[in-house]
């Protein structure tokens, strides 16, 4: 048996982080970049007016207030998109719209508000734009005017090569005109369910049988987590079948099965990977989650695919995958972030870590009250009660040697999720 943190060194000593591909800037959400992106033009690429108003050089506007306006002589009207031919001088305006770039000659914008322009709307067939404009105030140089490059100027280094795109870069991207860049992709993670037992959902439920749940949660976790699940279904419990089922999953970059890693007499994946490929180790000292095969698989064309044999047990192969999978999935995809969140929080009630020593994952809701944070257990912790992982929205991280934690202790507790109680479909959330 070995340690969790060990167990996933050892896994992420197996994988390394996928090649680039090219993609649309749209479809790369969430995937890390996989060159410098280097701005061809700033922005903005012109100076233009923050603010609906006129464009004036501010010296015309020397002394203006309520009590003595200053009349401009009104030359010409410009909306965003569109260039003023013409020069803007001393004792001349342009009524401008936001966004459209400064007119030359003009150093200012004078909003409406600081004009007598009545009512700040579009001009219309019936109320054209009125020739002369009084203003109100004097302007600065400069005021209301949004410099060329004071986003991103020519030449600046936008984004780094590992970034990893969140809607913000996305964004910058395409105010750069890029429609496509060069991403890490994505991996491909193959997902089985082994065991006799398990049906498919849709087919009716003979007695004695369960509808397979794990390829569901443990597909939904890899897509979630920003992999491409390929969902390989349920092999039944010998070691043909079994075999033909892996060798569908082969052209993956990792391979995930469910069950058959515990010591029952129809536990076939550890026989398989010893006879197809080879184990690294098969247990770790966690709680849920002790049976846990790790090795990899051979293929034909001499890749080594990793291979995690995930327990049976419903919650025992969601906080496995949490553990072990995402962080590979996350190397692999080249993040340099693989940890969770883990808070400190006050245990609303006594938690009881006995027998072997294991470090303990229970499922567990962590809420923040006066700016400090609690943490109650979901219920009964049997790695089989999947609505356990339901009510949850973190695990404890209750170390291998502490045996029982007592209300009103401090423990680390490991954040999944900061959603609230009400979002989760269930009662039990917080009680
Ligand atoms: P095993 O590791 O094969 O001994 O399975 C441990 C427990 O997990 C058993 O109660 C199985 O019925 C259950 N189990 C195994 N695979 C699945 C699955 N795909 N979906 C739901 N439960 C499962
Ligand atoms: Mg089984």
């Amino acid at each position: 048996m070995i340690s969790v943190d060990e167990a996933l060194e050892r896994i992420l000593s197996y994988v390394s982080v996928l090649e680039p591909e090219e993609k649309p800037v749209l479809d790369a959400l969430g995937q890390v970049l996989a060159e410098e992106i280097v701005a061809p033009f700033s922005i903005p690429p012109l100076d233009n007016t923050a603010m609906d108003g006129y464009a004036v050089q501010a010296a015309s506007t020397a002394g203006a207030s309520p009590s003595s306006p200053v009349e401009l002589q009104v030359v010409g009207e410009l909306a965003a998109g569109y260039i003023f031919e013409g020069e803007v001088t001393p004792g001349t305006a342009v009524r401008i719209m936001t966004g459209a770039a400064i007119p030359q000659g003009a150093d200012a914008v004078v909003p409406f508000e600081e004009t007598d322009e009545a009512a700040h709307e579009a001009p219309t067939a019936a109320r054209r734009i009125q020739e002369r404009v009084r203003v109100l105030k004097e302007v600065r140089r400069g005021a209301n005017v949004r410099r060329a490059g004071e986003d991103i100027r020519e030449g600046e280094r936008v984004l780094a090569a590992g970034a990893v795109l969140r809607p913000a870069e996305i964004g910058v991207l395409a105010s750069i005109g890029r429609a496509s860049v060069r991403v890490i992709r994505r991996p491909v993670v193959a997902v089985l369910s082994t065991g006799d037992e398990l049906v498919e959902v849709g087919e009716p439920l003979p007695p004695g049988r369960i509808y397979d749940s794990n390829v569901y949660s443990l597909a939904s976790l890899v897509q979630r987590y920003g992999g491409i699940p390929k969902v390989l279904g349920i092999a039944r419990d010998t070691v043909e079948a079994l075999t033909a089922k892996i060798r569908q999953g082969l052209d993956a970059d990792m391979l995930l099965t469910s069950a058959g890693v515990s010591r029952g007499d129809y536990d076939v994946v550890k026989d398989v990977l010893a006879r197809e490929g080879e184990i690294d180790f098969w247990t770790v000292a966690m709680k849920p989650g002790k049976p846990l095969a790790f090795g990899c698989f051979h293929t034909s064309g001499g890749r080594r695919i990793p291979h995690v044999g995930l327990p049976g047990n419903p919650v025992s192969s969601m906080v496995s995958f949490e553990l072990f999978v995402r962080p590979a999935m996350l190397k692999m995809m080249g993040k340099r972030h693989w940890g969770r969140p883990i808070l400190r929080a006050i245990a609303r009630e006594r938690i009881v870590n006995r027998g072997e020593p294991r470090r303990l994952f229970n499922r567990c809701v962590v809420t923040e009250e006066d700016g400090r944070y609690y943490v109650s257990l979901t219920g009964p912790q049997g790695s089989g009660i999947l609505s356990s992982m339901v009510a949850a929205n973190a695990l404890t991280v209750i170390p291998e040697g502490v045996e029982v934690v007592e209300a009103g202790e401090e423990i680390e507790v490991m954040m999944l999720d900061w959603s609230h109680g009400e979002e989760w479909g269930t009662d039990r959330a917080i009680s």
